[in-house]
């Protein structure tokens, strides 16, 4: 029989697993709590576990473990993991330092389906949904050498195209007995999958990031192809319901791209658009990379665009390009040394 990977269930779901092999339920606290807050990976050390319960589990269940098999560390801090999958392949997630916080960038799937236009991701279809071990343990392995403030699925894939997944992820990330993460301080990022929003915002309560990236459904639909399937006027529709704790925001994301959606009248589509919804703005300039024409925006249209969310009141960031010297940056991410065997060496 093939053991149970116990990482692949929340706080619940493991009572009730332990309720089936005749155990008290609280015994999945005290497993959680080696598991994510102690960084167990054997159940010999679980040592306010019964010997024998220890062997038990020891013989139905397994707690997998992901190892970065490369760490690339970028000029300003960045540090870009790769981890191999049982199956071969690969997915990436990134550290990025900032004074008081570290914010981990997390990938929800091998690949992704929707072939966003500017994209490097895109370009490699989708090859798996990862499950939640898979997604929880690029966590665990970074927490092992680096604190984590701050979580976003803003790595690999569409995390709301691997829902139940990234659901199950997210209530063992923000469980008191698990990772212990604020809900404050965990993003979700989709690209616009409506029926999708909507149940994420019934099952758990999480920040919501959603990359707009365009304001007319003719720009949208070019860009992003899932805009075909649920256009502009639903997705802001989903933008207002979506269920926020008081003062919280939704971010929008917005891609810069030179010449395609960076000119005054688009920020002020935009301004339009989003005026309904409680938002903070994030201006990304386009990250170029091989095999995609688009380009970055220049400093004059970004700040031309900044200033005018801004002197139409919106809360506005400008992210700064974060480790695009070992390509790290947004979008860029992808399973490079899959296919090749053994990685490259993991210093800078
Ligand atoms: N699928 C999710 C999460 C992954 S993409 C989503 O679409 O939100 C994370 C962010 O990176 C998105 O806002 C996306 O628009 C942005 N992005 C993708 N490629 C990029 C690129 N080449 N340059 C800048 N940002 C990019």
């Amino acid at each position: 029989m093939e053991k149970t990977d116990l990482k692949n269930f929340d706080l619940v779901e493991l009572e009730a697993y332990l309720a089936r092999h005749g155990k008290e339920r609280y015994r999945a606290r005290q497993v959680f709590k080696w598991l994510y807050q102690k960084g167990a990976v054997s159940f010999e050390e679980m040592s306010n576990l019964s010997k024998e319960l220890r062997r038990e589990l020891a013989d139905a269940a397994w707690i997998s473990t992901l190892e970065p098999e490369a760490v690339e560390v970028s000029e300003d801090g960045t540090r870009k993991y790769l981890f191999r999958l049982a199956d071969g392949t690969t997915i990436e997630s990134v550290l990025i330092p900032e004074e008081d916080r570290n914010t981990l960038c997390i990938s929800s799937q091998v690949g992704c389906a929707l072939a966003c236009e500017f994209c490097l991701t895109g370009t490699f279809k989708l090859t798996r949904n990862l499950s939640t071990a898979e997604i929880i343990n690029q966590i665990c392995a970074v927490k092992r050498e680096a604190e984590v403030k701050n979580l976003v699925f803003m790595g690999m894939g569409e995390p709301l195209a691997n829902l139940d997944n990234v659901v199950r992820a997210l209530r063992i990330i923000t469980c008191d007995d698990g990772l212990q993460f604020s809900t404050r301080r965990v993003t979700v990022s989709t690209a616009g999958l409506v029926p999708e929003m909507d149940l994420l915002g019934q099952a758990v309560t999480v920040n919501l990031a959603v990359s707009l990236n365009a304001t007319t459904d003719a720009q949208r639909d070019r860009l992003m192809p899932v805009n075909r399937r649920y256009p502009l006027k639903e997705l802001i529709a989903a933008c207002k319901r979506f269920p926020l704790p008081s003062r919280r925001m939704i971010t929008i994301e917005y891609v810069v791209i030179d010449g395609v959606n960076d000119s005054l009248d688009d920020a002020k589509r935009l301004v339009k658009l989003i005026s309904g919804i409680p938002c903070k703005v994030n201006l990304i300039p386009f990250n170029e990379h091989e095999g995609c024409s688009l380009r970055k925006p220049t400093q004059r249209a970004i700040d031309v665009f900044h200033k005018y969310l801004l002197d139409k009141h919106f809360t506005v960031i400008t992210r700064s390009s974060r480790g695009s010297d070992i390509s790290a940056a947004c979008g860029q991410l992808k399973g490079r040394l899959e296919k090749k065997g053994k990685g490259e060496p993991s210093q800078p």
